[in-house]
């Protein structure tokens, strides 16, 4: 007697779908043999690189903020300078690194002096631009204290920069974004400026 249990097959591509099979064919045109022993991992390897330095699209930067924010009487400006960031340009796709500076001046409100690094590396693990990623920065520490003033100083050196085009190997760029209190007044400002580049 016959068997009425459907027989299901299921087919699956010989490989699957990923970032990993896009990767060995840009090996194969870009002139190479992604059979050689060398390069046999390099997609599978370089799927797992892309996919950690663009996990700030997956982090909730609110679950970072949420349980941190503190009620206080102090009005003088907290300096959290120095903080190393590596991110990748969206235009080229090659990284750029370097440090971010950030201040405020809280009202009644601070954050948890360690979830301010967490913010700089979820905006960083995305494909970006200095001025963005400076620009979010500021603005999330914005909106999550609401402070009298924001003030973010990042300086870079691009790869796109210093090993293509223009090849300006020590040429380094400088972003800020000055909110509020740091926008309106020149001494707070100032103050800011001379924190982050005493040494
Ligand atoms: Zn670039």
């Amino acid at each position: 007697m016959k068997s009425n249990k459907a027989v299901v097959k299921v087919i699956r591509p010989k490989e699957e779908p990923g970032i990993a099979p896009l990767v060995k064919q840009m090996l194969s045109m870009l002139g190479e043999d992604p059979g050689r022993e060398g390069l046999v991992r390099t997609p599978v390897r370089v799927e797992q690189a892309l996919k950690f330095l663009t996990n700030g699209y997956r982090t909730d930067v609110q679950k970072i903020i949420n349980g941190a924010l503190y009620e206080v009487k102090y009005d003088e400006m907290v300096v959290v300078r120095d903080i190393e960031f590596f991110s990748m340009c969206e235009h080229h796709l090659l990284p750029f690194f370097g440090k971010v500076h950030v201040a405020y001046l809280p009202k009644n409100r601070v954050i948890g002096l360690s979830k301010i690094p967490r913010i700089v590396d979820a905006f960083a693990r995305r494909l970006q631009i200095q001025e963005r990623l400076t620009q979010e920065i500021a603005q999330t520490i914005q909106e999550a204290i609401d402070p009298a003033g924001v003030g973010v100083i990042c300086e870079a050196r691009h790869f796109c920069m210093m090993m293509r085009g223009v090849e300006k190997q020590h040429s380094g760029a400088m972003t800020s974004a000055m909110l509020g209190a740091f926008r309106e007044q020149k001494e707070t400002r100032d103050e800011f400026l001379a924190l982050v580049t005493r040494s």
